[in-house]
């Protein structure tokens, strides 16, 4: 087990937590606080203020004034260096973030340093350069004008992440935000509060104007929507659940905020016949597996050739028994618990609909004593109309089912509601690009799964959302198109 940080131990001792308001730390305005869990051991790390209705307010009149005089006013150069000196500190305190969230998420400590933390941190430095790179363009009209666009801030944005990827969700959401002028108020998830806060601590000491980055922890029903109906909130950039997606949608159309929403998925990972199975099987493996599962893009429908089923199926039992289940924070960890007790039971009464409705588990499906874990879980004999085939399980459940051929398994493939990522895995480029064009979803990793990058657009088709995080894409999240028409 590793050592904590001297600093993350004071963090967790100080009182309660504070909001990040105006570019000052400060109780909520009713004093309500949320205690926060650790999942590998049941045990409250801290307390954190919860932003109420006049919270929410403060907030967001603090970014509106930032939006007017401060942040839109100054240099692309000087937003990029703000954000660079970001990234140096968030890189400086690199070990302290990971932990934060290890404890408050539970995923393990090798993953917050290899994965999370340098992609979040890649993201600010990709958007830094951004700031003086979104061009308009000039159009050619006619003679007698001179037509062209600019892409200006949408203006104060609401930002409301999901407790999955605590510290990358809030990176892929500022950093596009920060480069196009907008300002901003970040919900984080109630789940894991904790590393946004320290998040808030580096926005401080890196000089930011005050009020371009506000932090309001708090639940989704009460901060969220008031985030979603204040007047003063230009846009909403929503990360979480399809539902909670369709509910922010429904309350933004009274004041036609702009949304963008990034969703659920129940996404396909299929082998095809041609296949190398010593790389096809450790990456479908570790396509559902990884951060227990509690992926949006997890690819959690594994179909298999029907002649290689049980092939494949006897391997994924041999690599879930290989699986080292324990706390984030043992660096011999593979697989940490849930992030709650919640989540630890919605996903095992899926587990308990999966036997229920006649799949079989070949392994796993377990609870141990302590921690909200699940034991890594393989379902064969499942069938496309079965519940574990068609809903977002959000954890370590691999759902193995067998095809006959490409055309039938890109039909089954495509058949969800869902259409957020896919994988193939084939040793054949013709096939390669075939499927991947007939795939409908936003993402298609071929003989690899899970990858981003921040240069890439990542996002979903049909109910797995709209709108585009990384890349050039995620600015027209955040800008408006203005046309002027020059009467020469
Ligand atoms: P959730 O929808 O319950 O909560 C997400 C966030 O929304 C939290 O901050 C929560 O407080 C807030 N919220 C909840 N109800 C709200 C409301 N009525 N109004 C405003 N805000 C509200 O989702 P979750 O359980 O935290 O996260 C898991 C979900 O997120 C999964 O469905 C997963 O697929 C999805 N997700 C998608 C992506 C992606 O990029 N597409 C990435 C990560 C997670």
């Amino acid at each position: 087990m590793i050592q904590l940080h001297p600093d993350v131990i004071t963090f967790l001792l100080q009182g309660p937590k504070q909001l990040f308001i105006n570019g000052e730390w400060k109780d909520s305005v009713e004093g309500r606080t949320f205690e926060t869990i650790n999942p590998a051991t049941e045990e409250i790390l801290t307390e954190v203020y919860e932003a109420g209705l006049k919270d929410v307010d403060l907030a967001v009149e603090a970014a509106a004034e930032a939006f007017e005089n401060e942040w839109s006013q100054i240099s692309s150069y000087e937003r990029s260096k703000l954000m660079n000196r970001l990234a140096d500190l968030m890189e400086r305190d690199i070990e302290i973030l990971a932990q934060l969230d290890t404890l408050d998420n539970g995923k393990s400590i090798n993953e917050m340093l290899s994965a999370d933390l340098p992609n979040a941190i890649e993201n600010l430095r990709y958007f830094a350069g951004w700031t003086n790179k979104n061009y308009g363009e000039t159009i050619p009209v006619s003679g007698e004008f001179l037509n062209y666009t600019r892409h200006e801030a949408v203006g104060v944005v609401g930002q409301i992440i999901p407790w999955n990827f605590p510290i990358m969700m809030a990176l892929w959401k500022i950093a596009p935000a920060l480069a196009t002028g907008c300002t901003i108020v970040l919900k984080p998830a109630e789940q894991t509060p904790l590393s946004a806060i320290y998040l808030g601590k580096l926005i401080e000491e890196a000089g930011f104007p005050k009020g371009v980055i506000n932090i309001i922890n708090g639940f989704g029903k009460i901060a969220g929507e008031a985030l979603v109906r204040h007047p003063k909130v230009n846009k909403i950039a929503f990360t979480g659940s399809t539902p909670v997606g369709q509910r922010i949608m429904k309350i933004a159309a009274d004041t036609l905020k702009r949304v963008t929403l990034e969703l659920g998925g129940k996404s396909p990972n299929i082998i095809l016949p041609d296949a190398d199975l010593d790389k096809a099987i450790p990456g479908v493996f570790s396509g559902i597996m990884v951060n227990q599962g509690q992926v949006c893009c997890a690819g959690s429908r594994v179909f298999i050739p029907r002649h290689m089923y049980k092939e494949v199926t006897d391997q994924l039992v041999d690599y879930a028994n290989r699986v080292t289940l324990g706390n984030g924070l043992d660096e011999s960890t593979t697989m940490g618990p849930l992030v709650s007790k919640r989540q630890q039971e919605i996903v095992t009464s899926y587990i308990q609909k999966g036997i229920e409705e006649g799949a079989h588990l070949l392994v796993g499906g377990k609870t141990i004593e302590s921690g909200y874990y699940v034991t890594p879980t393989v379902f064969t004999e499942v069938e496309d109309h079965m519940t574990i085939a068609q809903e977002e399980i959000f954890g370590p459940v691999v759902v193995a089912m067998p095809y006959d051929d490409l055309e039938e398994v890109i039909e089954r493939a495509n058949a969800s509601s869902y259409g957020l990522a896919a994988g193939v895995w084939t040793e054949n480029v013709k096939h390669a690009h075939k499927v991947a064009n007939l795939l409908k979803a936003g993402t298609v990793w071929v003989n690899c799964y899970n990858i981003t990058n921040a240069a890439v657009p990542f996002g979903g088709y049909k109910e797995s959302g709209f709108g585009r995080e990384m890349g050039s894409y995620a600015l027209s999240n955040y800008t408006e198109v203005k046309s002027v028409w020059i009467n020469l």
